[in-house]
């Protein structure tokens, strides 16, 4: 049974988006493409319209969030826009969506000695254990900052994460047992939607697998924002396609573990 759009948006109006994980992966024998789109860094004013517009779809959005950023914590140029407290990504979290952790204060965690990027990890994670509710690590995938990361504190985020995201290119095999490095492809610092278009529609014309995208901010916001209305007319899109999936991250992996692929 595919849902459409009038049964998600009835399913939406019955209850909380957490509902939506049960029917939305009745049948997943069809589904040859999974799409993740990655949000990162919090931007308050970009993730609430994200959510919004993943709501109106009947999906659940994945933002990636810099645990210091609303208070200041990062110095790069393009975190220079509002930041969401944890007062939001309760609230959203709650409505169904996937808010990970990306980093304390988006140090580029390559750039100093593995000893000061595992304290720099451990840090965040203290923050999402004591601000995010029901927040566990272990099931949860850290999204590294500029997407750099080296196979030493690779091999360490194992021992602490499900999963991890970082750099480069979009395609994924599609979930299995046992997958913990995800790797994701960015653009900026233009807006991004021809090239998010363009990205998607060669990965669909290709074999089957998992993309994952790292989008930013919303309209104006952020390094390499993307439109809403783009993003609306993307998600719709790709809602009548029955052998296309839209999913966070841990979602997918989860499918996994219920053997839905
Ligand atoms: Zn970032």
């Amino acid at each position: 049974m595919k849902i459409n759009r009038r049964d998600s948006l009835k399913i939406l109006g019955a209850g909380t988006l957490g509902l939506l994980a049960g029917p939305l992966r009745g049948n997943m024998a069809k589904v040859s493409h999974i799409v993740s789109l990655s949000f990162d860094d919090g931007f308050e004013k970009s993730s609430i319209k994200t959510a919004e517009i993943y709501e109106k779809h009947g999906l659940s959005a994945c933002i990636n969030v810099i645990a210091t950023g609303h208070q200041g914590g990062s110095d790069d140029a393009y975190q220079n826009w509002p930041m969401a407290d944890f007062s939001l990504w309760n609230n959203l979290k709650k409505r169904g969506h996937e808010i990970m952790p990306h980093s304390y204060r988006h140090a580029n965690l390559t750039k100093m000695p593995l000893e000061e990027a595992k304290g720099l990890v451990r840090k965040c994670m203290d923050v999402f254990e004591k601000e995010l509710d029901g927040y566990s690590s272990d099931e949860s995938v850290y999204n590294c900052a500029y997407n750099a990361s080296s196979p030493e504190l690779e091999a360490w985020l194992k021992t602490k994460f499900r999963a991890i995201r970082t750099g480069w290119g979009y395609f994924n095999p599609l979930p299995h047992e046992g997958q913990f490095r995800l790797t994701c492809s960015s653009n900026g610092p233009e807006n991004i939607d021809k090239q998010l278009g363009k990205t998607i529609d060669d990965f669909l014309e290709g074999p089957s697998g998992w993309m994952i995208y790292n989008a930013h901010g919303l309209d104006d916001e952020g390094w390499g924002p993307l439109s809403s209305v783009f993003l609306d007319e993307l998600l719709g899109r790709l809602m009548e396609m029955d052998h296309v999936k839209v999913q966070p991250v841990i979602s997918a992996l989860d499918c996994v573990q219920m053997k839905k692929y």
